[in-house]
This record gives C-alpha cells, structure tokens and sequence, in this order.
C-alpha cells in the first residue's frame, strides 16, 4: 500500500471538536495586533514568534504550556481582533479541508479593556461567519460552531454556561470546562452542569489528560458529560495484553460510546504522552472506542487537522479507511442537531472518502 501524503489529506473532508481560539492564531496576527495594544512579545518576527510558541509548548509541563496563552489572549481584548482572530480561524481550517469545526475559547478570558461577555461572543461568532462564508466563496465550504468555555479554577461557570443557552440559536452549540486538572476537579462546577443538563444543552470537559481517572469519572457519572476533552488516561484503567481487559470505567466509556477529543501532538507537548507512536491512540482504536482526532491548539503544537491525521498515518500505518472512521466519528459526535450532522456524513465526507478508497 502506497502511504497517504499530507497533500492528499489536506485535501479530504476532515472534522474538528477539540480546537482551542486562542490556541490557534496566525504569528504574524499576533505580531500586529500586540503592536496595536502595546504588548510586548518574546519575538516580533512572525516566524521567530511560532518557533517560540512551540518550544514553550515543548517544555514537558501543562503550566508552561498554558503560559503561552498570557500572550494570545492578551491581543484578543477588542472587538476587532476577537473579530480578525475567529474569521481568520474559520479561514485557516477551512484550508486545511477542515469541513466541521467546533471552536472553543472563554470568554471571561476576554474582558481586560472593558469588553462585556455579550461583546465577546457577538464578535467571535460574527468573525466565524465572516470567515466561513469567505471559505465558502473560494471553493472550501465549512461550518464552525462555538463551544463556550468556563476555567476550571476559577468561579464564572454558571454564569458562562447561562450565556451558552442564551446564544444557542446563533452559532454556540456546547460549553466545556478547561484548565489546569490538578486540585480543580469538575465537581467544583456542578451546579452549572446541571443547569446545563436542564436545559438540554450540550456539554464536554476537559478530563483525563495530566490527571488520570477520577477526573474521568467525575466528569461522566456526577457531571454529566456528552464529550471527554482528552480523556486519554482511560488507558490506566485498561490492562494490556493479548486480550486487553478493560475496568468498570472504560468499559462504560466504550459501552456508552462516550467520544474521546484525542488530541496526539499536544499530548506529547504536555506529557500525557511519550511519543505519537506510543500514544494510547493506537490501543484505543484499536478497541474501538469512539475516538476523534483532534488539534488543541495549532499554534503551540506547530500542527493542524491534516498534520495530525500524516502523524497518526506515519506512525500506526493507517489508510483511508481509518481516517474516514475518525472522521464520521467526530461528525457523530458533534454538538449541532443530528439531521445536520447526517447531511455532512452523507453529502460530504463519505463521498470523498468513496473515491480515495477507490
Ligand atoms: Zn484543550
């Protein structure tokens, strides 16, 4: 078998539930816009400014790896540059041939010069639109939805997951909760989850990356999760060999078809992984879990949609008929209404993926 390039990939019909705002920006956007507030950057040359963001990414720690947020969200405290920063997102995966994105970000994170949350999200959701009927017009049609995030160490979630339903016909499909795991289990945020749960809205959480599987636990049977952002360490509670075992836990994960956001280069960044080779990705598949493949945050991880589907290839030789399975996994386990999900699997992915099966 002729290995799939990354040229090819770029060009299939890929889907996205795990992609962070604020994770994503163009260096040389970041560059202007801190510019235009007066922040200072470790570097001004766009490129150096990538570099730079990936080697911090690389350090080994989740705290590190989140300071490199001090400085994408400190260009993103207007109107206007939450505005550049959705549309050029919307852009950037589309032509990657991402054709479903949801995109998350907090918006407590965005009130520094004077923004009300309302502001916030209005800008963001008008960038996406923006970006995404520009996509459209050049030939990449893509549809992104807003997960709205509450930070786990903080005390906002209630108020941020009553400004999730308030925007849920207008572009915000899911909330979710994110942030450093350790000492800020979910349980902290349950009377948001509940809220969210009476609301029939839809929600996933950041668990089971740095921290193993209570996090996980908590996250499905006390807080209701529909998605696990990450929800990798599962794995301990599977024991390997011929016929891997699988504990109380995973079995429900799998029994219940509970998506797990996979999220390969940022997990060798933060050490939840070793490598991509070893990543638990493999074994999860291999078990068929619902497993999606995801980015987390392009800039810090130097990577994108397609480059993470080339890694996965390169490493556990998987073809077209994995990735069209990722795929139609993520699009199953999307956040907007089932019969619109359906169309894209049926009109779009697998077509394409049809002809590149042959
Ligand atoms: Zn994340």
């Amino acid at each position: 078998m002729v290995a799939i390039t990354l040229d090819e990939i770029v060009k299939a019909p890929k889907a996205l539930l795990h992609d962070h705002l604020d994770g994503g920006l163009r260096p040389a956007t970041i560059v202007e816009l801190a510019d235009a507030v007066g922040h200072r950057l470790p570097a001004t040359d766009p490129e150096e400014l990538g570099r730079w963001f990936v080697a911090a990414a690389n350090s080994g720690s989740l705290e590190r790896y989140l300071e490199t947020f001090d400085h994408t969200v400190a260009v993103m405290q207007t109107e206007e540059a939450l505005y550049r920063v959705a549309a050029e997102c919307a852009l950037d995966l589309a032509a990657d041939g991402v054709v479903y994105a949801e995109v998350r970000y907090a918006p407590e994170q965005h009130l520094e010069r004077g923004l009300s949350l309302e502001q916030v999200v209005e800008a963001v959701l008008a960038g996406f639109a923006a970006g995404s009927v520009e996509a459209t017009r050049e030939g990449r049609p893509i549809r992104v939805g807003t997960l709205l995030t509450a930070m786990r160490h903080a005390a906002r979630s209630q108020e941020i997951a009553e400004l999730a339903v308030r925007y849920r016909d207008n572009g915000v499909v899911g909330f979710d909760i994110a942030g450093a795991e350790a000492g800020f289990p979910p349980t902290r945020h349950l009377d948001a989850f509940e809220y969210l749960q009476r609301e029939n809205f839809h929600f996933t959480i950041h668990a089971g990356e740095a921290f193993g599987l209570p996090s996980i636990w908590q996250a499905i049977q006390w807080c209701g999760a529909d998605r696990l952002g990450h929800g990798v360490r599962i794995v301990d509670d599977i024991t390997p060999g011929q016929l891997p075992a699988l504990g109380r836990l995973a079995a429900y994960v799998r029994d219940k078809r509970i998506p797990l956001e996979l999220c390969p280069s940022s997990n060798v960044q933060t050490g939840a992984a070793p490598s991509i080779a070893e990543h638990p990705i493999g074994l999860l598949r291999d078990l068929r879990f619902r497993v999606t493949v995801n980015t987390d945050n392009r800039l810090m991880s130097g990577t994108s949609m397609s480059r993470e589907m080339a890694l996965l290839v390169e490493a556990f030789g998987y073809g077209w008929a994995e990735l069209q399975w990722f795929t139609i996994n993520a699009m199953k386990s999307a956040f907007i209404p089932f019969d619109e999900r359906l169309t894209i699997i049926n009109e779009v992915i697998k077509p394409a993926y049809a002809k590149l099966l042959g």
